[in-house]
């Protein structure tokens, strides 16, 4: 059957998704659908509105770059996304799941087959090997069968540039080599939507671009990515910018035109 906006032309054949984006028709749905998102913490003094009607649609292949002033709702929001936390008011759609619909072991399973999630401090967990900790999430969501596990994890390391640094304790590694790590670890049960917060915040400059090289790698090979950044150099590698400012969205650019000064 066809969509009723191709039915206005007869002699229109049906349009791929790329000639859709051409003509500004609607592509598929949005991986990310936010729909006037509050969220209000109550503390112990006075609750606070770290979010204040945001609303959001990014699509599938974006690669999008959060940024603002520290307190203006970056971690808020990326929380609300990965179903760590919850709106007080709003709609959070992700991946065409509604995630107030999900209890929190639904939201722990759904999490796990369909985020990736990268940290400023790595948090990799210290007792156990690199290899290990690229495994632990396929031995929570069980889609990666057992005996895949542990040559899909060197795969991963091999992927991220680390394959020699698998049998060694997190602690042993640099703090460029860790974030490697856990960005493999992210990886781990083949998630559409990577989101990462301040991911290069613990890094030297150096460091810090060849990880933002990594993630636009990742985005070009399909993943939907969003990372909370203070990088300027992330321009260079970004579709799209959102700018929050106190709670609300101030600015959301698409990066895909060169801007000649
Ligand atoms: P950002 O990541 O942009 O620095 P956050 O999303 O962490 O901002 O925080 C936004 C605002 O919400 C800040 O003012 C912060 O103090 C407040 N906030 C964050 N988490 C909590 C919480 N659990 N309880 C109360 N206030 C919070
Ligand atoms: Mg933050």
């Amino acid at each position: 059957m066809n969509n009723n906006r191709f039915d206005e032309s007869t002699t229109r054949h049906q349009a791929t998704p790329h000639q859709a984006a051409d003509q500004g028709l609607p592509l598929s749905e949005p991986i990310i659908d936010l729909h006037q998102i509050v969220k209000t913490y109550e503390a112990p003094s006075q609750p606070f509105t770290a979010l204040r009607g945001v609303s959001l649609r990014v699509q599938a292949g974006e690669f999008v770059a959060v940024v603002g002033k520290s307190g203006s709702g970056k971690t808020t929001l990326l929380n609300l996304l990965a179903g760590i936390d919850r709106p007080t008011n709003g709609a959070v759609s992700v991946a065409g799941t509604d995630l107030h619909a999900l209890s929190e072991s639904q939201l722990a399973e759904w999490r796990g087959r369909t985020i990736g999630l990268v940290f400023q401090f790595f948090q990799l967990l210290p007792t156990l090997t690199v290899a290990e900790n690229v495994m632990l999430p396929m031995e929570f969501a069980t889609i990666v069968p057992a005996a895949e596990r542990q040559p899909k994890a060197l795969a991963l390391l091999d992927r991220v540039g680390i394959r020699d640094q698998a049998d060694k304790l997190p602690v042993t590694l640099s703090g460029g080599q860790q974030q490697r790590a856990a960005i493999a670890r992210a990886l781990a049960n083949d998630p559409p939507l990577l989101l990462a917060d301040e991911p290069t915040g613990n890094l030297d400059s150096a460091t810090s671009t060849s990880i933002l090289e990594l993630f636009a790698e990742l985005n070009a090979e399909g993943r939907t990515v969003v990372v909370v950044t203070h990088e300027r150099d992330i321009s260079r590698y970004i579709s799209r910018q959102i700018t929050l400012l106190d709670g609300r969205v101030e600015a959301d650019q698409l990066e895909t035109a060169e801007v000649i000064p």
